[in-house]
């Protein structure tokens, strides 16, 4: 920890602190207004009751209908219950379709359905993490259960182009699931604009709780339950509600849709922006991944050679800067980033790689702090390693 014992915060991708407001209306939830919903007597309507205000909140987040929210327990939930159904609902079409790049909760997913014999087809990216919308299009068949994309990257905040996607995807009546966990409160989400089957959130990641998880199904989706048992959720999603996180999750979703939401993806980006300037200028050969793509206001992926990201983390962190890497915590040491190897990065670059996100708190003094801080840490680290003889 460093001397002031502040925490400097830039790992807003990973997770958010829930919003005072937040908090305050989800309190009285858990020991108060704790009934079950499926009670029939007035205690369990009280909280069916703010279940059904928390539907209307992120619906409106959403441009969506309320009907099409079904509330889960994380992102990752939400993008296993949307491909499984889509598979579940076309047992005929044994094909899916993603990128290389996708979040843990859909790769993973994937690679285990093609171990049972599904055909997935992954469409690369370019070096700038774009996605090859050529190859896309021509992947497209009869026999595609689903297609499978993010809205913006985690690791590097590049951005897919929605819309596009979609108008290619539905001019073949082809599912669209669209992972949109990380663009919440960065990029404005219409579903009435843009056809889309699918779309999963996550509370924790727009300043709600941890343990929530939406899933929009378009109303003429399928939607087949990957959790069975009694009636929640309209049969949809079984197990009692988590109502205190459910209806922190309308209120985190009321916050951003009353939000001048604009106004602060400018100001986060500037902050970005600042903060990458200074560190390409101090850091002599690092580069920003995705540099030139369009990305979200809040994110920014640096890779630092012959730096390890498993090295440089822990020393910010005794500066009190929490940061991650893209990599996967394996075994001890940090595996590279599938993602950024998806775009061109050797293995030893995506080693040392390591991602800023920004979000509502950043304040200029923290950018200043950082840009004072990281490249003493890296200079720290190299002298060691002169002294060691490597
Ligand atoms: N999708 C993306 C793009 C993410 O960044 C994450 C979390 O980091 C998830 C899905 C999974 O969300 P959760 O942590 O709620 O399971």
């Amino acid at each position: 920890m460093n001397s002031k014992n502040k925490t400097y915060y830039f790992d807003y991708n990973a997770t958010t602190p829930v919003a005072d407001e937040v908090l305050s209306e989800m309190m009285p939830f858990f020991s108060q207004s704790y009934g079950n919903p499926s009670s029939i007597y007035g205690l369990g309507h009280e909280s069916l009751r703010a279940i059904g205000q928390a539907r209307r909140q992120v619906s409106k987040l959403i441009g969506s209908g309320e009907r099409e929210i079904v509330f889960t327990s994380c992102g990752t939930e939400s993008n296993n219950t949307a491909i499984w159904s889509a598979l579940q609902a076309n047992p005929d079409k044994r094909k899916i379709i993603t990128t290389t790049v996708e979040h843990s909760s859909v790769r993973n997913l994937v690679s285990d359905l093609e171990r049972s014999g599904v055909e997935v087809i992954r469409i690369p990216v370019s070096k700038e993490g774009e996605l090859d919308l050529q190859q896309l299009e021509q992947s497209l068949s009869d026999d595609v259960a689903v297609v499978s994309v993010m809205w913006a990257n985690n690791e590097t905040g590049v951005i897919f182009p929605v819309e596009k996607i979609s108008k290619l995807v539905k001019s073949k009546k082809i599912l669209l699931h669209v992972d949109a966990v990380q663009a919440v409160g960065k990029i404005k989400i219409d579903t009435s604009k843009i056809q889309i089957d699918y779309l999963s959130l996550s509370a924790h990641k727009f300043y709600g709780p941890k343990g929530v998880g939406v899933l929009y199904a378009h109303k003429k989706a399928p939607v087949h339950p990957l959790i069975l048992g009694g009636h929640q959720e309209r049969d949809l999603r079984a197990g009692t509600e988590n109502v205190p996180g459910i209806v922190g999750t309308g209120k985190a979703a009321e916050i951003i849709t009353k939000s001048n939401f604009d106004d602060l993806v400018i100001q986060t980006g500037q902050l970005r922006d600042r903060l990458e300037k200074a560190l390409l200028q101090e850091i002599p050969g690092s580069f920003i991944n995705g540099k030139s793509a369009d990305r979200i206001c809040n994110t920014l992926s640096i890779t630092i050679p012959n730096i390890l990201a498993e090295v440089l983390i822990p020393k910010l962190d005794e500066a009190g800067i929490c940061v991650s890497s893209g990599s996967a915590c394996m075994t001890g040491a940090l595996e590279p980033s599938v993602v950024l190897q998806a775009m061109g990065l050797s293995e030893d670059e995506a080693k040392c790689s390591i991602r800023f996100s920004l979000g509502l708190k950043t304040t200029q003094e923290e950018i200043d702090y950082v840009i004072e801080k990281t490249p003493r840490a890296i200079k720290e680290i190299q002298l060691v390693k002169i002294k060691a003889g490597n």
